[in-house]
């Protein structure tokens, strides 16, 4: 079968695709723009293509990739792709759920950490020739101990975080997802709440990890920014629409919440205007998933799931 790789990504994907026997092209280095792509897809009738998060695979694109049977996405999230209008298409969608849950678990620790104890403002502070000594009362953060983490979507990774704050650091958990997730209450002793407003009201730590949906658009807006404490931290790795960036801007201005770290964005790769000069404001640039373990791992699942696909069998990860 012909593969297109829309970017590259760890070279075990192309072996793996090579050694079953299909052949394999690698569009470039570069993240492909939508006439990109189309011309991409027009270059060999194609029959499966590695789509990754920056893709977005819409109708047109559909309409441009008649040859197409297979997208595997390479990402957990599959937001990019309009699955209705695959489904319409009969054109099957896997994603690569589990590879990165560690890595995304991880990441969301170190914003976490770098947050409440200050260490992207302390490191600027000192780069920028200000410290004079030891100040006592200089750059306060705050106690983890104790603290009330509250995971909105009790997935893996939302688990992951949980069970590193709980066992690592002793913090106690709640959750809100749609689903109760029995696991978090006998494994981490966590308290589940019907709702999120509950969930945010009496959080410290609030810590995102839902897919991004209609419904999870906005997840957190205006309101719900006010229903948290005032000292509270805002945590997001899943994807940038879930937050109302523009709201969060102006919440952490007006210090409604005392700070946020995150690492996806509502129009990546720009940034809401004013959120990259707030202070109580960690920002990375959608980096959660960058480990090699992670990466290759991504990599071993979307060409899997072709591989599957094309010996007749029913992808792993099909969503
Ligand atoms: P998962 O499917 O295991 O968990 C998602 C959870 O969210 C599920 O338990 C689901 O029931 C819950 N959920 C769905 N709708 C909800 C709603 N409206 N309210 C509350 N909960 C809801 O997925 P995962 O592997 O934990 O990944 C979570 C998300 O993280 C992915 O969808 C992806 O968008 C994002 N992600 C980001 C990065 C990154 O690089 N920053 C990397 C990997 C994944």
């Amino acid at each position: 079968m012909k593969i297109l790789i829309t970017q590259k990504i760890p070279d075990i994907a192309e072996k793996m695709l090579k050694n079953a026997g299909h052949e394999v092209d690698v569009a470039g280095e570069n993240i492909l723009t939508k006439e990109e792509l189309i011309s991409a897809l027009k270059l060999k009738p194609y029959d499966g293509v590695i789509s990754l998060l920056t893709n977005q695979i819409d109708s047109e694109i559909l309409d441009n990739a008649k040859s197409v049977k297979i997208f595997a996405n390479y990402a957990v999230g599959y937001n990019n792709i309009d699955i209705e209008e695959a489904n319409k298409r009969n054109i099957v969608i896997t994603n690569t759920p589990g590879a990165l849950t560690d890595a995304v678990a991880e990441h969301t620790v170190a914003l976490m950490m770098s947050l409440v104890r200050r260490v992207t403002e302390a490191d600027k502070y000192l780069r920028e020739g200000k410290y004079k000594g030891w100040e006592p009362l200089g750059f306060l953060g705050a106690d983890l101990k104790g603290l009330n983490v509250g995971v909105l979507g009790a997935g893996r990774i939302g688990y992951r975080v949980a069970e590193i704050l709980k066992k690592g650091f002793e913090l106690s958990v709640s959750y809100y997802d749609v689903k109760r997730n029995e696991i978090f209450e006998k494994e981490l002793s966590a308290k589940y709440f019907e709702n999120p407003e509950e969930l945010l009201k009496n959080s410290d730590i609030v810590t995102v990890h839902v897919p991004l949906l209609d419904s999870t658009k906005h997840l957190i807006n205006a309101e719900r920014l006010k229903m948290m404490k005032p000292t509270a931290y805002l945590l997001n790795t899943s994807r940038g629409p879930v937050v109302d960036e523009n709201t969060l801007v102006e919440a952490l201005k007006n210090n409604v919440i005392a700070g946020a770290a995150l690492d996806v964005f509502e129009n990546e790769p720009m940034l809401a205007p004013g959120l990259a000069d707030l202070p109580n404001v960690v920002i990375t640039p959608h980096i959660a998933s960058a480990t090699p373990k992670a990466r290759e791992g991504m990599a071993i699942l979307a060409a899997q799931n072709i591989i599957d696909f094309f010996a007749g069998k029913t992808p792993a990860n099909k969503v």
